[in-house]
């Protein structure tokens, strides 16, 4: 067997105490364990990380959620004060961009203080770094709780998937909690609770309440969305980005990846990354149970389509050499494409705002049904 790092020491000390333990927590431990998870020890992202995402992939992306946010800002009747709240924001490299593009509206620069929500000290140094030089004051938070009240346009991209959920697996007798345990070959394995959830089929959704023997059901707290949307029925609007389903559904989509390969979630603790998909029903009905207006999801392709990526490329392109026009070119068909390599469709976007915003940016054909 490989070494034992010291998180894998940690939960196999828990299990041995407490016995198996919920996909949550291991989740929780494996990210955001203080001194050993994944995301406060290291930046896992960009090409030679782990992952890549949009920002990271070109600077378009930054730049229309820019004009997004300085939309939303004209819309909310141009305070003279604006919170900029983004929740993990990785490299600052989506902060960094949007705030460029921003210039276009020097009355909105003026009016913004930015909000970064961040739990890994790694990141935090990072996003020091890319945002050394923005004459506008930034300041960290380990939770959106400690962002002070205010009216406030919040950010979030690839955020919630890295959020922890919990499993049920549906059987005879109903759906019972997953939990992680030792097997007997000495590495951990997916057990159940022997007895099943209670009432938990009253909480589904009809189609994954139907759903077959053995499916798994996949699930988040509701508090982080709870919270932004607390926030935004105060005033402004929030936009949310991810890789995830517009319903509820069955499924597994916990997985793990490490050097842009997959690799098995249970494997290497603290040194591989943990995602699940965003389930945007819940997410949304949650944001709106706080008074706000939820709108979409759509897909990413569509609101970087309706923001204007392809105006934006070509102008880049029209000043760039053939060699800098190709690598264009294949960062908008990553970032709209719908292939197996293009994110277009996989990700969704979701806004939610007060009644006062009207529909944000992008979000055109109308609030979500
Ligand atoms: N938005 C960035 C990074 C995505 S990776 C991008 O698109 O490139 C996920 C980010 O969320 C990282 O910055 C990670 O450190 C942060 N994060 C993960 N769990 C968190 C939590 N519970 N609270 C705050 N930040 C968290």
């Amino acid at each position: 067997m490989a070494e034992i790092g010291p998180l894998e020491k940690e939960i196999r000390r828990r299990i041995a105490a407490a016995g198996p333990m919920p996909v949550d927590e291991y989740m929780g431990l494996c990210l955001a364990d203080p001194e050993h998870g994944y995301y406060t020890t290291r930046d896992p992202l960009g090409a030679r990380g782990d992952f890549i995402t949009a920002p990271e992939i070109s600077q378009m992306f930054g730049e229309l959620i820019g004009l997004w946010m300085t939309a939303v800002w004209k819309k909310m009747g141009e305070p003279a004060n604006i919170r900029i709240i983004e929740l993990g924001p990785g490299r600052g490299t989506l902060m960094k961009d949007a705030l460029r593009a921003a210039e276009v509206a020097p009355a909105f620069r003026n009016a913004v203080v930015v909000h970064l929500v961040e739990i890994s000290p790694a990141l935090k140094a990072q996003q020091e770094e890319t945002l050394e030089h923005l004459v506008i004051p930034v300041y960290w938070h380990p939770s959106l709780n400690d962002v002070p009240e205010g009216p406030a346009i919040i950010i979030a991209n690839e955020f919630f998937d890295a959020l922890p959920i919990k499993q049920a697996v549906k059987s005879e007798d109903g759906w019972h909690e997953r939990q992680i345990g030792i097997g007997d070959d000495g590495k951990f394995v997916f057990t159940v609770v022997p007895a099943p959830l209670q009432h938990f089929d009253r909480l589904l959704p009809p189609a994954p309440r139907a759903a077959p023997r053995e499916s798994i059901f996949e699930w988040r707290s509701d508090s982080v969305a709870m919270d932004l949307g607390r926030r935004v029925a105060r005033g402004g609007a929030a936009l949310v980005i991810d890789y995830g389903h517009a319903a509820s559904a069955v499924g597994e989509t916990l997985q793990a990846v490490g050097q842009h390969a997959y690799a098995d979630p249970l494997s290497a603790p603290g040194n591989i990354d943990l995602t699940a998909h965003v389930d945007f029903q819940p997410l949304l009905r949650a944001m709106e149970a706080m008074g706000g207006t939820a709108y979409g999801p759509i897909e990413q392709s569509l609101l970087l389509r309706r923001l204007g990526i392809e105006t934006r490329a070509a102008t880049l392109k029209s000043k760039a050499t053939r060699a800098v026009a190709a690598g264009i070119d294949a960062a908008l068909a990553r970032l709209t494409g719908h292939g197996r390599t293009g994110m277009g469709s996989l990700f969704k976007a979701a806004a939610i705002a007060h009644p006062s915003v009207g529909t944000p940016p992008g979000f055109e054909s109308g609030p979500a049904a």
